[in-house]
Order: C-alpha cells, then sequence, then structure tokens
C-alpha cells in the first residue's frame, strides 16, 4: 500500500535546479497572429501545477475510492494516501504533535473555519492590510483592526498597544506571513512574541509565504497555519488549516453530516447525533483525496529544494525590481518600504495607464499573463495607491514562482517600458 512520493525533476540540470512546472512551455497567440511562449507572471494568484504533482495524481487516480467507507483495496489506498498527506502537511509546517490538521478547500475556507470555532467572547486582533480572506470573517464588537503603519518596526509597538487594550478572555491576532498585494514578509517571529506576552494566539495566513519559503509553526511560535494547495503548486481544491485542536474540538462541526458524525439516533422528537474528534468533526462530506495527495506531493517536492527555489526566486526579483525601477512613472507599491525582506510579488501603477488596459496589452501584444486590480485587499491596495502619489485607482501585479524565467521578466519590463514612453 506505499505510495512514493516522486522525486522533484528538474527541466535542465545544467540551467536550474528547481522543480518544473505543468505549461511551462505553452504558446499563446497574439493579437498580430504570431506565438509566442507564455509568460505567466501571475503565480500569486495560482501557481500552476508541478509535474511531480501531475505524475502522483496520475498515479493515484486508478485507485480512486472512497475514504474512510470502504473495504475494498483501492478503499484502503485512498484511506492511506488521505493519512499520509496529514503527516505531511504536519511535517511540511513543522507542527506539534498534538496539533490537528483539518483538510479544507483553501485559505478562505480554514480562515472561515477558525472564525466559527473561536470561544465566545474571543477578541480578535488584526491589522487592516489584510487580504479579505482573513479580513472579513471575524465578526462582532471584539474585533479591532489595526492601521498598518508605514514601518515594519511599528508594526510591534501597534500590536502590543491593540492587546492592551483587549478586554479578558481569549485572544487572537491573525497575521499575514506576506502581502499579496507587495511581497513583503511581516516580521511574524517579533508580533508573535508580543501576542504570546498578552496570552493570545496567533493564525498565520501563509497563502503567499509557504509556496516561497519553510513556514515552521514552532520557530515562529504561532498557534495556526493556513494555507492553500493552488498556490503551492498543486491543483484546485484542497487547503488546510493546522493548529491547536482544543478550540477545534470544543466547536461544533464547520459542516454537518457523514464523516464528521459518531451516530445519530431517532428520538422520536428529535435526532441525537454526536460528532466526531477532530480533525474528521470540521471534514463532514467525502473528502479530497485526490486534491489532498496533490497537496501533500507539492509541500513534499517544494521541501526538498528550498535553497534552489531561494536562489531562483532572489535573482528573478531582483531582475525585476531593477527593471522596473529604471521606468519613469512607474510607482512601486510598498508597505514597509524598498529594505524589507520580501518573496517574488510587486504591484505598481504607472502614471497615466489604467491597470485593466496595460494588463490586457500585456497579454495580447506580448504573451504576458499578470493580474491588475485591488488584488481582493482594497484597503491595503488603495492606501498604497495613494500613498505612493499614483494618479490611479488599480494596480498592476507581477509575481515569480517556479514557472518564471529571466527572459519572462526582460520581456514584462520592456513591454512596460514601451508603454510607459509611448502609452497603449
Ligand atoms: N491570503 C492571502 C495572503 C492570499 O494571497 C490569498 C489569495 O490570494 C488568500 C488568503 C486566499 O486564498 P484562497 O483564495 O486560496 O482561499
Amino acid at each position: 500500500l506505499a505510495i512514493n512520493f516522486p522525486t522533484a525533476r528538474t527541466a535542465d540540470p545544467s540551467e536550474s535546479t528547481v522543480p518544473t512546472v505543468v505549461g511551462a512551455r505553452l504558446t499563446v497567440p497574439l493579437l498580430d497572429g504570431r506565438k509566442v511562449g507564455y509568460a505567466n507572471l501571475d503565480h500569486a494568484a495560482s501557481a500552476p501545477c508541478l509535474d511531480a504533482v501531475r505524475d502522483a495524481v496520475d498515479e493515484l487516480l486508478p485507485w480512486y475510492a472512497s475514504v474512510h467507507r470502504g473495504a475494498g483495496f483501492a478503499s484502503q489506498v485512498c484511506t492511506r494516501v488521505y493519512g499520509q498527506a496529514r503527516d505531511t502537511l504536519r511535517r511540511f509546517v513543522g507542527a506539534r504533535a498534538t496539533d490537528a490538521v483539518v483538510f479544507t478547500r483553501n485559505t478562505t475556507d480554514s480562515l472561515n473555519l477558525l472564525a466559527r470555532a473561536l470561544p465566545k467572547g474571543t477578541s480578535v486582533v488584526l491589522f487592516d492590510t489584510e487580504h479579505h480572506a482573513a479580513l472579513l470573517p471575524w465578526r462582532g464588537p471584539r474585533v479591532q483592526r489595526i492601521e498598518t503603519p508605514a514601518n515594519a518596526d511599528a508594526t510591534i509597538a501597534a500590536l502590543d498597544t491593540a492587546l492592551r487594550a483587549c478586554p479578558v478572555g481569549p485572544r487572537l491576532v491573525v497575521l499575514t506571513a506576506a502581502s499579496n498585494v507587495t511581497g513583503e514578509v511581516w516580521p511574524i517571529a517579533e508580533l508573535a512574541k508580543v501576542a504570546r506576552r498578552h496570552g493570545a494566539r496567533v493564525v498565520l495566513d501563509a497563502a503567499q509565504l509557504a509556496p516561497h519559503r519553510p513556514v515552521d509553526i514552532r520557530a515562529l511560535d504561532v498557534d495556526y497555519v493556513v494555507l492553500s494547495g493552488h498556490k503551492l503548486y498543486a491543483p484546485y481544491g484542497a487547503g488546510a488549516l493546522i493548529g491547536r485542536s482544543d478550540w477545534l474540538q470544543a466547536a461544533e462541526p464547520y459542516l454537518v453530516g457523514g464523516g464528521a458524525t459518531r451516530q445519530v439516533v431517532d428520538w422520536g422528537d428529535h435526532l441525537g447525533v454526536s460528532w466526531t474528534a477532530v480533525p474528521e468533526r470540521h471534514e463532514a462530506g467525502s473528502p479530497n483525496v485526490v486534491g489532498v495527495h496533490a497537496l501533500a506531493v507539492a509541500c513534499e517536492t517544494l521541501s526538498q529544494c528550498w535553497d534552489d527555489i531561494a536562489a531562483h526566486e532572489r535573482t528573478l526579483l531582483r531582475r525585476l525590481r531593477q527593471g522596473l525601477a529604471g521606468i519613469p512613472g512607474l510607482r512601486v507599491l510598498e508597505l514597509f518600504g524598498p529594505a524589507q525582506d520580501r518573496v517574488g510579488v510587486v504591484s505598481f501603477s504607472v502614471d497615466g495607464l489604467d491597470a485593466g488596459l496595460t494588463a490586457a496589452v500585456l497579454s495580447a501584444e506580448h504573451g504576458i499573463g499578470v493580474r491588475d486590480g485591488a488584488f481582493c485587499a482594497h484597503l491595503a491596495t488603495r492606501r498604497l495607491l495613494d500613498r505612493s502619489g499614483a494618479d490611479q485607482q488599480r494596480a498592476v501585479r507581477a509575481s515569480l514562482g517556479l514557472g518564471s524565467t529571466a527572459e519572462h521578466v526582460d520581456r514584462l519590463v520592456a513591454a512596460l517600458r514601451s508603454l510607459a514612453a509611448d502609452g497603449p
């Protein structure tokens, strides 16, 4: 029954040591009828699937069967794969032995699940530049939003002040590991230390950091980590909430139905239901075994090459930032400034150029995929556009990953330079 994880493949060992992605050699048609290699610079939205993940999914598909519910061999394979995936996710984030690994659909789902599981009267503290997935699930009078200061060090004092003002009772701090707008990495360990001092728990939104760097629950001293498979080079549909099990165990199931029930009895005027323990308690319904396997294989593959991934992204990010810095009228959005540690995500506006039109021209005339808008972080994007003196309401975002090459970066910079000079 052992399912072996495929080892990471590399495109050309003499050239690159990072895992390869599906679709790396796709060509796309341009407006003038030519075809060019697709420059996918939108990894922060959804990263392309790893070849190793595709191989693993191919290997599992013949064994497609129900998890936990069948005695047949295929069901045993799937149940085993599902359990192995929990162990892999636990290792991927360095979880404590007592932490629960709950499979969800994505980061948004994980945060909504946690929000439903908070003990009554929990105070929630968060910075106002969060992605909507982390900004919106928390309701009620005990939610405190801190205006994000323009300096990373100042976030520490700001969190301390906010936590001092919290009423007695359970407390949760919601933190983003890396911004999906600017790529900047937050001072997580320092902020977690402040939270600890005030007896608060911390949930870390690792959606953007986990594809780039190891995230370690114990080293960072946080209580929960949430992430999405589709940002980690696996297909859509699987994510995880990993962390302390007590609140999750005490909460009503997130969804009710099969899988979350231990026993159902008909008492005439009502049904008597007893629920299973975490993690199954919050995973009602048939689980996404293929998605979860894909997520686990992606985590396993990335874990084998963090140093190479970091080197690849560092080189490309430097090239991108240097290229953008030379374009007149282009304003890079930053929460904390150019010296801040960051992953390969850069948002910018170009004076006089509409972001939507810019993105459309990059696609139609240059075969480049970027994102435009406010990136599900409206408060952050608007504030940063204002602060940078931009004349636009929306921004363009280019995000790097394992499918990115120096040629993609150079093509983007050249296209933006000509757009900034001559207009669309
Ligand atoms: N948090 C951050 C920082 C993100 O960048 C995203 C997605 O862009 C999310 C949360 C939400 O992730 P998902 O759409 O996979 O739930």
